[in-house]
């Protein structure tokens, strides 16, 4: 190949080629086949030193023109193609993806943290059914069959005598039958009352119920423990009032009052300017219930606590509406 029409005939035939590359292993062949040092221009090129010196200038600048037309086709192909190939292939150096991890939900935290508290002054951990015989639910607690209280606690009433528990108050029953003074117990789980669902009141809540039942026990103790329990849980500057109340299963009852955390007692909207917000009842056990389970109440005495858990959490947490806790959206439960 000696004449000038011959560069562009080969540059040709090479464009044709090229078009018809299709994958890397082709493009590898026609890289060394046109554009690699024993390719068709470098021949071309070597052979410039053979021809007649008036025509080598002319041939050698166009040959070198062709090649380097081809050689940025090429190129810009070869661009085309490693992009489509870098997709699939695995990219060792990329940083791995972090699965994603769970945690335990708010009131499950918020429930360890009140078991913690209660397990530091002696209480152990009991828990009852859900599904309850009427018996443990309401009678043994002084609740008789007529009795306008059991109204108080919207209940869901099953087949037979079973109710579904309004409290965790009937794992006292069960602990008591079972056992004999001295006894300190803490009872979380879920209860159940036929309320309309709103941002205040749920179907389902969680409840912590807490005795304690011995000799000797007084109202003074369970101002202790529940001071306590207050400092620990809401901080050392909440203070406790008590006020007086009726539960059938206790007698004194008080409803207890933490100063309002938002404004510390001065009033604010928390507290709507009361600056105290209720977080539990209790009592002194009732002679009644230390009889149906045969504990002697002139020996006997013993006291009686119930809180419930999504109450304190929405008050720790600030959270203004309790329906948060059960719609399992990862942005809440993420926060905590
Ligand atoms: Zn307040």
């Amino acid at each position: 190949m000696t004449e000038i029409a011959d560069i562009a005939k080969l540059l040709k035939e090479a464009q044709a080629e090229l078009k018809a590359v299709a994958d890397k292993a082709a493009q590898e062949q026609f890289k060394s086949r046109w554009l690699g040092r024993k390719g068709a221009f470098s021949l071309l090129l070597r052979g410039v030193k053979d021809l007649p010196p008036e025509k080598r200038k002319e041939f050698g600048a166009k040959a070198n023109q062709a090649r380097e037309n081809l050689q940025a086709a090429f190129e810009k192909i070869g661009a085309a193609k490693d992009d489509e190939a870098a997709a699939p292939e695995f990219d060792y150096t990329l940083p791995g993806r972090a699965p994603q991890l769970g945690k335990r939900h708010v009131l499950t935290q918020v429930t360890n943290e009140i078991v913690r508290i209660f397990y530091g002054m002696g209480f152990e951990v009991a828990d009852g059914p859900e599904i309850e015989l009427d018996y443990y639910n309401f009678s043994a607690l002084n609740f008789p069959p007529d009795h306008p209280a059991r109204d108080m606690q919207d209940t869901f009433f099953l087949d037979g005598d079973y109710v579904l528990r309004t409290h965790t108050s009937p794992v006292q029953v069960r602990v008591f039958e079972k056992r004999r003074p001295p006894v300190r117990i803490l009872a979380p789980g879920r209860s159940y009352r036929n309320e309309a669902i709103n941002a205040r009141s749920y179907c389902m809540f969680h409840q912590v119920e807490g005795f304690y039942a011995d000799t000797d026990v007084s109202f003074a103790d369970l101002k202790g423990v529940l001071i306590a329990f207050a400092e620990q849980f809401f901080g050392s500057e909440a203070k406790l009032r008590f006020r007086p109340s009726f539960f059938p299963f206790t007698e004194p009852s008080t409803e207890v009052d933490v100063s309002c955390l938002l404004c510390g007692g001065t009033g604010c909207r928390l507290c709507k300017d009361e600056g105290w917000l209720e977080i539990l009842g209790a009592g002194m056990i009732d002679p009644e219930v230390f009889r149906a389970v045969e504990y002697d109440p002139e020996r006997i005495s013993g006291f009686a606590f119930g809180m419930g858990i999504e109450r304190l959490a929405m008050m720790k947490y600030r959270i203004d509406d309790i329906r948060l806790f059960f719609e399992n959206d990862l942005r809440f439960l993420a926060q905590f």
